[in-house]
């Protein structure tokens, strides 16, 4: 089987994305496709390659990215306290927010060690979690340090 039939059969698992977008932007995701396809072949030429979907193999590089993107930060204009920030409802879709650890029939108010203090050899237990990660955290110190540093 030849690498142009390869690139097609990859590039078929996104139909949608290219229908959705028009002209150079069309270009440009088409451009993006074929880098990772030929990162994916290249990849199995690794000494131990581990074996995965083209799919995982892309959503594994975008979630690397995302590891280390940092989105701009928007400058606030006027006084803050009037003028709400333009920004204020964009982190419903993907930010993280802390919320009490659920209570169960034997404990109504549950505690579970904080993950950042457990790394770090402390015993302390907290009644927060990670309302997405579902990682128990102290609020708003190990919280913050676990959303925010790599190896924290
Ligand atoms: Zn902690
Ligand atoms: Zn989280």
């Amino acid at each position: 089987m030849g690498g142009v039939d390869r690139h097609d059969q990859f590039l078929a698992s996104f139909p949608l994305m290219r229908k959705s977008v028009k002209g150079y932007k069309k270009m440009f995701f088409y451009m993006v496709d074929i880098a990772i396809c030929n990162a994916y072949v290249l990849y199995f030429k690794l000494p131990n390659p581990t074996k995965q979907s083209i799919v995982n193999f892309r959503l594994n590089i975008a979630e690397d990215m995302l590891y280390n993107l940092s989105l701009p930060n928007y400058p606030t204009r006027g006084r803050p306290s009037q003028n709400e920030c333009p920004t204020r409802l964009q982190a419903k879709h993907w930010a993280h927010f802390p919320e009490h650890i659920p209570s169960t029939e034997k404990k109504k108010i549950p505690t579970k060690r904080c993950r950042v203090c457990l790394k770090h050899n402390i015993r302390s237990e907290t009644t927060w979690q990670c309302k997405k990660c579902l990682v128990a955290l102290h609020v708003p110190k190990c919280f913050e340090i676990f959303h925010t540093i790599q190896n924290y």
